[in-house]
């Protein structure tokens, strides 16, 4: 599993926590919705991702949707982000909403396709997921994709190549059917495989193993 950071005050709390325990990575970042949050330099997230648990740089990205006004601290925090990953040669984790163009332009600009990285929770077009694996990024779905109201998520779903597909919980929101509005934990992204394998027509043990495989080639640079 991987826990992914959310802001500098509460990740070393986060750290501790799962400290013990040899199957649970970490990320570190700030997110893009975190705006009166201690704001990281490239040096401070290059340092904490030298830690020994640190697999990646996220969450980061741009969220114009809960976030509004004058929002070019999002987009310097995100540059920052990206560049600190190319610092420390490790993957991104991106959360993109109601931001798809400055996004990808961001992503763009600064390279990010140096380090790679996931589309997290991804909820947008195949155009954006298709430039987005352009730039040698995973998609990553959430629980959203199990919701009616989601078709479109699962033709995106369907359409990734199986080496580029992640799963995650993204919790303690967005519980899949049948427990969606419960609070969520990993162990539900079982239904989460289940519903992107359906949907794809494959065999549920077999999606799985290609995300898990995706999992440890994208997040520790081997197969
Ligand atoms: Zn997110």
């Amino acid at each position: 599993m991987l826990c992914v950071s959310i802001d500098m005050e509460s990740y070393p709390k986060m750290l501790s926590l799962v400290e013990s325990y040899d199957q649970i990575s970490v990320s570190v970042g700030v997110h893009p919705n975190e705006e009166h949050r201690h704001e990281p330099e490239l040096d401070e997230l290059v340092k904490l991702a030298a830690h020994p648990k640190n697999v990646a740089i996220g969450e980061t990205g741009l969220d114009y949707f809960r976030s509004s006004g004058e929002l070019e601290w999002q987009r310097k925090r995100f540059r920052t982000h990206i560049a600190a990953a190319k610092a420390c040669n490790k993957p991104l984790i991106i959360h993109s909403r109601a931001a798809r163009e400055d996004t990808l332009q961001i992503m763009q600009e600064e390279d990010a396709r140096d380090v790679g990285g996931v589309m997290h929770c991804f909820t947008e077009d195949w155009n954006m997921a298709k430039q987005a694996l352009n730039l040698g990024f995973y998609i990553s779905f959430s629980g959203i994709i199990t919701f009616k109201s989601a078709a479109e998520i699962r033709e995106v779903a369907k359409k990734v190549p199986l080496d580029r597909l992640l799963i995650e919980t993204d919790s303690p929101y967005l519980a899949p059917i049948p427990n969606r509005g419960k609070p969520n934990y990993p162990g539900y992204v079982s239904y989460i495989a289940e519903c992107v394998a359906e949907n794809r027509g494959m065999d549920k043990d077999a999606l799985a193993g290609a995300t898990k495989d995706n999992f440890f080639r994208l997040f520790s640079g081997t197969e």
